[in-house]
């Protein structure tokens, strides 16, 4: 019998109340690891996780809630930097707030959310750190040039603090979902979806599972030790 060692291990999901964050939340508790979750609404259905109300794009909002993480749950040893949003249009139509909101949350606040932990796991010599990035960020894509910088610009994140973290034991890697069955998408026009799944080689979008089970390899300290500054794709195949 193996173990991915996640076994009470303290693990912070951001946007943990709803699709892929839950999904995460979930599996996470599952492998038996310690689950706080910070998000807008703390309803995720699952009462064995902690879930703590947050703004990721606040600093001092995130400096409180770690606080009580490890007051309750004791030292995070992973975090995982979910939360994130879309202000889709097209460039020429993109309003500074579009692209204010969007970089507040998807790139400041994955900053902010792993920020207030870094320190405890380089002194405990472990730690693994998981953004999730997209498809997006990957290949770009119409519509999205707000969301893709920000998905971009987590994985160049991610590669630079596997860097830092290397000689302490702290990991840090990026996945990059293809389109995924949950609230997010849901907005996309039926016409838009048909499109996008006839392009998946897979025929279809992933499931929050998909992800969830990525995270959970990346977190692992028996399966991913060696993994570090990289960017896994879940996509289906869906590459071009
Ligand atoms: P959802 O919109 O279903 O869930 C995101 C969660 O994050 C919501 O609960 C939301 O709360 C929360 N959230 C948003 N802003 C904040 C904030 N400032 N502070 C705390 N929590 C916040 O998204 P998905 O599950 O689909 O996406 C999860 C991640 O995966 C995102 O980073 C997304 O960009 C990425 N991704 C998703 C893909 C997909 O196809 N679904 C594809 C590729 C990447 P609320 O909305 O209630 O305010």
């Amino acid at each position: 019998m193996v173990s991915l060692g996640l076994e009470d291990k303290v693990i912070l999901v951001t946007g943990g109340n709803r699709g892929i964050g839950k999904a995460i939340v979930d599996l996470l508790i599952e492998l038996g690891a310690k689950v706080a979750y910070i998000d807008v609404a703390t309803d995720n259905g699952n009462p064995q996780s902690l879930g703590i109300k947050a703004d990721v794009t606040d600093p001092a909002s995130m400096e409180t809630a770690a606080q009580e993480i490890q007051a309750k749950l004791g030292t995070v040893y992973g975090v995982v930097a979910n939360a994130g949003i879309t202000r889709d249009n097209f460039f020429a139509k993109l309003e500074p707030a579009d692209w204010d909101a969007v970089i507040n949350v998807n790139l400041k606040g994955v900053a902010y959310s792993i920020k207030p932990f870094i320190q405890g796991m380089y002194d405990s010599k472990a730690g693994s750190i998981v953004a999730i990035s997209s498809i997006s960020g990957d290949r770009g894509n119409k519509g999205q040039t707000n969301y893709s910088a920000t998905k971009a610009g987590v994985i160049g994140m991610m590669k630079s603090l596997a860097l830092e973290g290397a000689r302490f034991g702290v990991r840090a890697n990026a996945i990059a979902p293809g389109f995924i069955n949950t609230e997010m998408t849901q907005k996309i026009p039926d016409k838009v979806r048909d499109k996008i799944t006839a392009e998946i080689p897979c025929g279809r979008f992933g499931e929050p599972q998909d992800i969830a089970w990525a995270v959970a390899y990346l977190l692992s300290p028996v399966a991913s030790a060696y993994v570090s500054g990289e960017l896994l794709r879940v996509n289906g195949a869906h590459h071009t």
